[in-house]
């Protein structure tokens, strides 16, 4: 089995493409306030721990992933007051668009995350 690490970079992949932006995807031996990962969305970078192992790492990529979806589904701030209180349905719906976006923009990375080899 591959780590995720390795994959992407047998495949050359260093962004994913969020169409308005294209978001620099990289590894770091430390992150600010000891986090495992971190999506900038003023930066348009995703930076994943560099000694997260398989499984994290794949975690943390669809989470950070995740984030990147939200942003494209108009969710650009922290929203401290919970303005947006959707249903189950308004956010699936507003997931899935942006899911499917992600994935039609990303081919090579979405195959990466989903083969372990
Ligand atoms: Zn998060």
């Amino acid at each position: 089995m591959s780590h995720i690490y390795d994959i992407l970079a047998e495949r050359h992949i260093g962004s994913v493409d969020l169409g308005f932006a294209r978001y620099k995807l990289f590894t770091a031996d430390s992150l600010p306030d000891d986090e495992w990962a971190h999506t900038d969305t003023d930066l348009h970078e995703i930076v994943l721990h560099a000694h997260l192992d398989d499984g994290r790492a794949r975690e943390f990529l669809m989470h950070e992933l995740t984030h990147c979806v939200l942003e494209l589904a108009g969710y650009t701030s922290e929203d401290p007051d919970k303005i947006y209180e959707d249903t189950n349905e308004d956010m699936t719906i507003k997931l899935s668009r942006g899911f499917l976006l992600l994935v039609q923009l990303n081919p090579d990375l979405m195959m990466a995350l989903a083969k372990k080899n």
